[in-house]
C-alpha cells in the first residue's frame, strides 16, 4: 500500500523552486472584505453560497449563530449531487461512506463525529454531542449508537452515483487527492456572536478508519469569539500536521488580517513539503474575523469561497500558493 508520505509526493504532477513568489491580490479583496462586514454574515469553503444562504436566513428569522451553521451544513449534507458531504459522498476504498463533522459555538464549547455511518446529518448529530453529553468527540459505533438513541434515523448514503464512482476507481484503484468540496461555514448572528461546523465525507478512497481534519477542533474549524473563526478544506493530513484551523485565528490574534493569516497557514504546509506542485495536494483555508472581514487563501488554484450577508450571496477567489 502507498505510504502517506510518497503518496503526497507521488501526486504532485509539475516543478516548482521553493523560492516562487507569493502573489499578493491583497488590496482589491480586502475592499470586497470592507463590504463584507454587514452582520449577519456567513461564510464557507468553496461554491456553498446554497448554504451561506441559507445560514443568513436563519439568523434573519431570529436564530443563532449555532442555528444557521448548522443549517448551512446541512445544505450540502442532504445533496445527493455533492460527493464530498453527507448522503452522496464518495465511500473509502471498502465502499462504505463514513463521515466527520464539527460544530464549536461562541463560547469555544465543541462537538464532533469521527467515522460515523449511517446518518444523513453529521453535524446535527454533532451539535448533540455539544448539548447532550460531557464529551467533545464520539466516533464510530459510538457515535452511531448515540446518533439513534438521540432520534436520528439509519439510512443507506451509498448512492447509485457515488457506488458507480467507486466501482470505476476499484479498476485501478489508485489513491490520488480528488480536491472536492467539504463544507466549512462560519456565521456572525446580528448580536456579534460567530460559531462555525465543518462536515465531510473525508478524501474519496481513503483507507477504512480514517479520519481527517474536518472533526478536529482546530484542524478543520476554530472559532474564538476574541478574534474570529477559520475553517479549512483539502488534504486534511496537512492540516492536521500544522492544527491549521487554530494557527489561522492565533495568527489573526497577533493582528494579521484574515488573508494575510491563511498565507501564513499555507505557508507553514510549505515548508513542511515544498515538492508540493500544481494539481496536486490541495489545501484552502477561510478566515472570518470578528469584525466580518473575510480571507482565504489556499495552495493551488481552483479554490473559492462563498460569502452572504443581508443583501447579497458573492464568491470570492482568494490568492494561492502555486500557478
Ligand atoms: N479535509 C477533508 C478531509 O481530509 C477533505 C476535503 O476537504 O476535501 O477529510
Amino acid at each position: 500500500m502507498i505510504k502517506r508520505r510518497n503518496f503526497i509526493k507521488g501526486s504532485v504532477l509539475g516543478a516548482i523552486s521553493t523560492t516562487t513568489p507569493i502573489i499578493s491580490r491583497a488590496s482589491g479583496l480586502f475592499e470586497i472584505n470592507k463590504r463584507s462586514s454587514r452582520k449577519p454574515i456567513a461564510v464557507a469553503t468553496w461554491d456553498n453560497r446554497k448554504a451561506t444562504r441559507a445560514a443568513v436566513d436563519v439568523i434573519l428569522k431570529g436564530g443563532s449563530a449555532l442555528d444557521a451553521v448548522e443549517a448551512g451544513a446541512r445544505v450540502p449534507e442532504a445533496d445527493p449531487e455533492d460527493t464530498s458531504v453527507g448522503y452522496g459522498g464518495l465511500p473509502d476504498r471498502d465502499g462504505i461512506v463514513t463521515l466527520d463533522a464539527c460544530i464549536m459555538d461562541e463560547s469555544g464549547k465543541a462537538g464532533s463525529v469521527t467515522f460515523l455511518q449511517h446518518i444523513k446529518h453529521p453535524i446535527s448529530v454533532a451539535r448533540k454531542v455539544l448539548e447532550e453529553t460531557p464529551h467533545v468527540m464520539i466516533s464510530g459505533k459510538g457515535a452511531l449508537e448515540f446518533a439513534l438513541s438521540q432520534g436520528f434515523e439509519k439510512e443507506n448514503l451509498l448512492t447509485d452515483k457515488a457506488k458507480k464512482t467507486w466501482e470505476e476507481w476499484m479498476k485501478n484503484n489508485d489513491y490520488r487527492p480528488v480536491n472536492h468540496d467539504t463544507i466549512g461555514i462560519l456565521a456572525i448572528d446580528d448580536k456579534g456572536k460567530m460559531c462555525g461546523a465543518c462536515s465531510t465525507s473525508g478524501m474519496a478512497f481513503k483507507m477504512h478508519g480514517r479520519v481527517g481534519d474536518s472533526p478536529v477542533i482546530g484542524a478543520g474549524m476554530y472559532v474564538d469569539n476574541e478574534v474570529g473563526g477559520a475553517c479549512a478544506t483539502g488534504q486534511g493530513e496537512l492540516v492536521l500536521e500544522t492544527l491549521g484551523s487554530f494557527l489561522v485565528v492565533e495568527l489573526m490574534r497577533q493582528g494579521l488580517t484574515p488573508e494575510e493569516a491563511c498565507k501564513k497557514a499555507v505557508d507553514r504546509i510549505i515548508k513542511k513539503y515544498p515538492e508540493l506542485k500544481e494539481g496536486g495536494a490541495q489545501v484552502g483555508y477561510a478566515a472570518l474575523s470578528i469584525e466580518g472581514e473575510v480571507g482565504g487563501f489556499s495552495i493551488d488554484k481552483g479554490y473559492s469561497i462563498a460569502v452572504s450577508d443581508k443583501g447579497q450571496d458573492r464568491l470570492i477567489v482568494p490568492d494561492h500558493y502555486l500557478g
